[in-house]
């Protein structure tokens, strides 16, 4: 029986969670959600600031004082990828919950002449240090029977000329997320995606778009059958249920959080 078949949605104590890319936007408020909700918190990122603010914030919604650990890696280096295992390892002593959840967007069409370069950052960022880092963090999972959620995107399902290298990133989550459950699940761990439409976070303006995504998304607002877009608390209710015992029979799943949206 999965370790996590002990916790509900709201109730993570005692368990260990390594959320990647948690210094900003959806893994910051993944992180505040499971210390509130009593985990042992990890805070990833690049950027050492943004780690500690969202590791502070982390400190004093926690129930019982848990200290967030800190850990400044870049996924997309492997040594730096061992150290951040290693460094959750030494120091908390076990993993129950991997969030893969750091990645960012990209503009890339077939007739983009700097295509490649593009292709190669998105599946590197996007799905190589997913791969990785859950090499490396199955042999922990398999001692606490843990489970593994990976942020995907709608665009998984959803082809877009303007994000082709995303899409195509996105879609190789899914099937490494399918290929993990089989695998997997009879060690006790599952796997499932968390599929996103757009969320308003720093997403936006790391892909370089400017302007041109702020009317994106008062489109999709206006267009969606919900009439809004998705906020970062539909994201983290997603994949909290995910974590919990509450799905405790879900495994290889790509959970659409996306409103019935038909174009992102
Ligand atoms: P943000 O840009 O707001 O946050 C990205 C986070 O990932 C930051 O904490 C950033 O921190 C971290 N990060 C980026 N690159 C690296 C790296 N190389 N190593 C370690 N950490 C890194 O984006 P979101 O929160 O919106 O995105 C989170 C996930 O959700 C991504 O996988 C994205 O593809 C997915 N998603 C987002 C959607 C959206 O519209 N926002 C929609 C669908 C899916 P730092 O800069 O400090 O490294």
């Amino acid at each position: 029986m999965s370790s996590s078949s002990t916790t509900n949605s709201k109730d993570f104590s005692g368990k260990v969670v390594l959320i990647t890319g948690s210094s900003g936007g959806i893994g910051a408020a993944l992180s505040r959600h499971f210390a509130r909700s009593g985990a042992q918190v990890v805070v990833n990122g690049r950027n050492g600031q943004n780690v500690g603010k969202v590791a502070s914030d982390c400190n004093s919604l926690s129930p019982k004082k848990l200290k967030a650990l800190q850990v400044v890696a870049d996924v997309t280096i492997d040594d730096d990828c061992r150290r951040l295992v290693d460094t959750v390892i030494c120091r908390l002593g076990r993993i129950d919950i991997l969030v893969n959840n750091a990645g960012a967007g990209a503009f890339g069409s077939i007739y983009d002449p700097k295509l490649m370069q593009t292709y190669d950052h998105m599946m590197k960022l996007d799905v190589r240090s997913v791969v990785l880092i859950t090499q490396l963090v199955v042999p922990h999972l398999e001692r606490t029977k843990g489970v593994i959620v990976n942020i995907s995107s709608s665009l998984s399902v959803k082809p877009n000329v303007h994000f082709m290298p995303y899409c195509l990133a996105k879609c190789a989550i899914d099937m490494f997320t399918k290929c993990m459950a089989l695998e997997l699940g009879p060690k006790g761990i599952r796997c499932n995606s968390v599929n996103p439409t757009a969320v308003r976070t720093n997403f936006q303006s790391a892909t370089g778009a400017g302007d041109i995504l702020v009317g994106v998304l008062k489109q999709l607002e206006e267009t969606n059958p919900l009439r809004r877009i998705a906020t970062v608390d539909d994201v983290v209710n997603a994949v909290a249920f995910l974590a919990s015992g509450e799905s405790g029979f879900v495994t290889g799943t790509a959970l659409m959080v996306d409103g019935a949206s038909i174009w992102v």
